[in-house]
């Protein structure tokens, strides 16, 4: 595979040559320390240094909320809404988020497919790059590597005066065509040490998850947990959504409307009757962490949690994922391990 060489100055350039051919997303700076992956109309607008947005490109794919259809209970009628494939570039995304969108397309592929969000992944490009963990990442140890080009159409990866470019299907190879990029001759991207990490790897995490459902770490973690529901809405792999009919005050129409919904949210597992099947906070974080390392993980293998560090970074009680697993590992294997 040719590696090119970018000089950080015309990052620019790039994004402005690929603009060109079509809608380029990208991550933008939203105050101090936020971003927000925003469609570009400023080229000099996108950054690449960033540590993570606070919601990842799932968004464009699974949108927060969206009219499924509207009703009309007059004519005894309904046509559903017009979804359209992204046809777009994703510029400078983080290889954890692009595994989180394997998981989506596995999630949501099987069974009866989501067709909104088949559709939405039409002609989805991915161009990723590198980044430098920061204390909350931990994708090392869920085996997604900082400069993992899996996936990817073109991958950045990042140098101290610029980046190595690479074009990795066709598809990225004619997007670059016509940009003058020297060859990349020399120079090793410098790498950055993890500062999160689980300390099994998730072969052995099946066996701990497996004796893990009476562990006092959920009623412990319960203890702090408020129930926000933001560790679910920040999480790349969660999917879940609520279906809702409004019907207009004159009752002769509507619209069928689905939103994101969250295990951690008490109203998730209400049901017909008032009863609520998993009361109790400790019974709902058990059930998040087992869809990210257990549920999931036992039919596929892999761990469902992509190592974003998102759900510890904006947990509103300052709960962490890592110490919770961590804490179950160290009671699988009788050593004692950070506090929760
Ligand atoms: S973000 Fe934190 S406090 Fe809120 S539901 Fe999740 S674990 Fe609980
Ligand atoms: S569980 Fe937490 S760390 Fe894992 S993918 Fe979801 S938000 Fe990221």
């Amino acid at each position: 595979m040719v590696q090119f060489f970018l000089e950080s100055e015309r990052v620019t350039e790039l994004v402005t040559h690929l603009k060109g051919q079509k809608p380029v997303f990208a991550p933008h700076r939203k105050g101090r320390k936020s971003f927000a992956f925003e469609r570009v109309e400023d080229a000099a607008d996108v950054v690449l240094d960033y540590p993570r947005v606070m919601h990842s490109i799932r968004k464009f794919f699974l949108p927060p909320r969206e009219t499924l259809m509207t009703f009309d209970l007059a004519e005894n009628d309904f046509s559903t809404a017009d979804v359209q494939p992204s046809d777009a570039i994703f510029f400078g995304v983080h290889s954890y988020d692009l595994g989180a969108v394997h998981r989506l397309d596995y999630n949501l592929g099987k069974g009866h497919p989501e067709k909104n969000y088949i559709t939405r992944r039409q002609g989805a490009v991915f161009v990723g790059v590198s980044f430098e963990p920061d204390a909350y990442h931990f994708c090392g140890s869920v085996g997604i590597d900082p400069m993992d080009t899996s996936g990817f159409d073109i991958f950045l990866t990042k140098l101290l005066d610029g980046y190595i470019v690479e074009a990795l299907t066709e598809v990225g190879e004619q997007l670059l065509n016509g940009l003058d990029l020297p060859a990349h001759e020399a120079g090793k991207p410098a790498r950055g040490n993890f500062q999160q990490h689980i300390y099994l790897p998730q072969a052995k995490l099946n066996e701990v998850m497996a004796k893990s459902y009476d562990n006092p770490v959920w009623a412990e973690t319960a203890e702090k947990c408020v129930g926000c529901g933001t560790c679910n809405l920040v999480c790349p792999t969660c999917y879940c959504f609520n279906v809702e009919d409004t019907v207009n005050i004159q009752a002769t129409g509507g619209t069928r409307d689905r939103h994101w919904d969250g295990c951690m949210l008490r109203e998730f597992t209400g049901v017909a009757g008032g009863e609520v099947f998993r009361e109790h906070l400790a019974d709902r974080q058990r059930h998040r962490v087992f869809r990210k390392f257990k549920y999931i993980s036992d039919e596929t293998g892999q761990p469902w949690c992509v190592g974003c560090g998102r759900c510890t970074a904006y947990c509103t009680a300052g709960i962490s994922i890592v110490n919770i697993v961590n804490r179950l590992v160290g009671d699988y294997e009788k050593v004692a391990v950070t506090p929760i």
